[in-house]
């Protein structure tokens, strides 16, 4: 579903170039879990960014489900945000100010829904990544791992296929890490097509497919 080719990622910063992605040929399908590892600044996060149609590449060819994306108006990508794929960062990124389910409730307010469909679909979310009785605390009132999971709760609200993770557990403890991990593993198991980005060995461990990266290209990729 997940159809990369060629693909070239250069930054311009008046004359000077920075290659980020040198050709990437990369095919992922439904239903997959793939962790993407290497070192800082050998593309992993542009890489997410052009999958995640919230960059677009300077060339080669990408396609979800068939749709061509490589030159979609930000109008068509907006909408792909969100109704078929979602991210989840390494620090949350919550409204601190708002509840639990009101974060999670927000991707719901660009559609038109009533209130009830709203709470339901939020609950069902909560209830999802496990965290139905805390919906009406704030962030402050939630650990890192509640955290994360009202971020995932978040990102699975509308209903999206693929959920792209940037380091998602890089700013937990290594046992809070691992119960995300089962999260994300459980909505694997649900059908849910997963691609994240981490240094820890031990998370990427939890998917069934490693991408390492180098200086802008995958240099090896294979099935765990
Ligand atoms: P990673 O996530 O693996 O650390 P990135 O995708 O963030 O790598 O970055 C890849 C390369 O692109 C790095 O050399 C980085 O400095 C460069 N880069 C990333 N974003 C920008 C930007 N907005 N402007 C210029 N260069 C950038
Ligand atoms: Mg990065």
């Amino acid at each position: 579903m997940i159809e990369l080719k060629g693909i070239v990622r250069e930054y311009r910063n008046g004359d000077v170039v920075t290659p980020a992605l040198t050709g990437i040929d990369l095919c992922i399908g439904k239903g997959e879990f793939a962790a993407v590892m290497g070192a800082s600044g050998s593309g992993k996060t542009t890489l997410l960014h052009i999958i995640g149609c919230m960059d677009a590449p300077t060339s080669g060819i990408y396609r979800l489900d068939g749709e061509h994306l490589e030159r979609a108006s930000e109008k068509r990508l907006s909408a792909i945000r969100g109704q078929k794929i979602s991210f989840v960062f390494q620090h949350f990124a919550l409204l601190e100010d708002c509840t639990a389910a009101e974060n999670v409730a927000l991707p719901l307010l660009r559609q038109r829904m009533s209130g009830a469909e709203r709470r339901a679909k939020v609950l069902a979310a909560l209830e999802q990544v496990g965290i139905a009785g805390l919906a009406r605390r704030k962030p402050s009132q939630l650990s890192g791992g509640q955290k994360q999971r009202t971020a995932i709760a978040r990102a699975i609200v509308c209903g999206a296929d693929i959920l792209l993770a940037d380091e998602p557990t890089g700013a937990l403890d290594s046992r809070t890490g691992a119960e995300i991990m089962g999260v994300f593993q459980e909505l694997n198991r649900m059908g849910k097509t997963i691609v994240i980005i981490t240094h820890d060995r031990q998370v990427a461990s939890c998917a069934n497919r490693l991408i390492e990266m180098q200086d802008g290209r995958i240099i090896h990729d294979e099935a765990i």
